[in-house]
C-alpha cells in the first residue's frame, strides 16, 4: 500500500458566502479521502500573510490577504494516498478559466482571485499549513469500516 499521505484544504471566504462548503466536503468525501480536520476560522492578516507568505511582494499578495480574511473560511484536513495530488486535481488549475470542466474551481469559479478553495501544493507545504490552522489533538485518527474497499 502506498503510504497515506495529509493535506491541507481551505473553503475560502467565498465559498462559505455562496454556500459550497458542502459540496466541497462531498467531493473530497466521495473520492475517499477521510477527513481527520475540521474548523471554521475566521483567519486573521497576520495568519494570511504566513499563510501565504511564498506570494509575499507579489502585485497579487494586498488582494488576496484581504479575500482570505474577508469572512469565516473552512479549514479541512484529508488523508489518503495520493492525498496532496488528488486534492489539487479535485481543485482544478488555480484560475477557473483554465481549469478543466468537473473540477470543484472550473464548476463553481469564474475567475482567479474568486477560485473558492486552496489545496496544499506538497507535503511540506501540507505540514507548515496544517500547523497554522490546527492544533495536534484537533487531528484525529481513526478507522473507517470500509477502508480496505478505498486502499488497497
Ligand atoms: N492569486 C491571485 N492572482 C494571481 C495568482 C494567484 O489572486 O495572479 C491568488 C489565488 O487566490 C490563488 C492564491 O493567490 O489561489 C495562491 O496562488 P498560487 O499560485 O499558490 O495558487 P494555488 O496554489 O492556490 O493554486
Ligand atoms: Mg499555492
Amino acid at each position: 500500500m502506498t503510504p497515506l499521505e495529509r493535506t491541507f484544504c481551505l473553503v475560502k471566504p467565498d465559498g462559505v458566502q455562496r454556500g459550497i462548503v458542502g459540496e466541497v466536503l462531498r467531493r473530497f468525501e466521495s473520492r475517499g479521502l477521510k477527513l481527520v480536520g475540521l474548523k471554521m476560522v475566521h483567519i486573521s492578516r497576520a495568519i494570511a500573510e504566513e499563510y501565504y507568505a511564498e506570494h509575499r511582494g507579489k502585485p497579487f499578495f494586498p488582494g488576496l490577504v484581504d479575500y482570505v480574511t474577508s469572512g469565516p473560511a473552512v479549514a479541512m484536513l484529508w488523508e489518503g494516498e495520493n492525498a496532496v495530488v488528488v486534492v489539487r486535481k479535485t481543485m482544478g488549475a488555480t484560475d477557473p478559466a483554465k481549469a478543466e470542466p468537473g473540477t470543484i474551481r472550473a464548476d463553481f469559479g469564474l475567475t482567479i482571485s474568486r477560485n473558492v478553495v486552496h489545496g496544499s501544493d506538497s507535503i511540506e507545504s501540507a505540514n507548515r499549513e496544517a500547523a497554522l490552522f490546527f492544533k495536534p489533538d484537533e487531528i484525529l485518527a481513526y478507522d473507517r469500516a470500509h477502508d480496505a474497499w478505498i486502499q488497497g
